[in-house]
């Protein structure tokens, strides 16, 4: 269950401040406070969902078309073209500490881990 006290909706509400990267009527996008890679940006659809299921099963086709649109805004306008990763923890378990959805995209040099 979607809980509006999660910092993601206190962004999308303005009642806490980001580092905007992209922004329309249907996504967010703005620098990870805590970046784990050079480049290390989120990107959240402006509506309720806690994770990747939810938005997929849930969301109006519209918004899930305009999220991808928004993840490829940020890749263009910072030039990640061929060199970012995409990555949705999902559940506790894999390290989702924010239970509105996002995509993590990080981009480094040369990542040292393949996955
Ligand atoms: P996850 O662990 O996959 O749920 O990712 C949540 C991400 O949100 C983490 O990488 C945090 O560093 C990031 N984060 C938490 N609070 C903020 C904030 N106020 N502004 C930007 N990023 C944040």
């Amino acid at each position: 269950m979607y809980n509006k006290d999660n910092v993601f909706a206190k962004i999308l509400r303005g009642e806490i401040p980001n580092k905007t990267i992209y922004s329309d009527d249907y996504v967010l996008a703005f620098y990870d406070v805590n970046p784990r890679a050079k480049v290390h940006a989120l990107v959240i659809p402006r509506g309720e969902y806690t994770d990747i299921f939810d938005f997929t099963q849930n969301a109006p086709a519209e918004l899930q078309m305009a999220f991808w649109n928004g993840v490829r805004a940020v890749v263009e306008k910072l030039g990640l073209r061929d060199n970012f990763r995409t990555i949705a923890n999902t559940g506790r378990g894999a390290g989702q500490s924010v239970m509105h959805f996002h995509i993590h995209i990080m981009s480094d040099e040369r990542f040292t881990e393949d996955f």
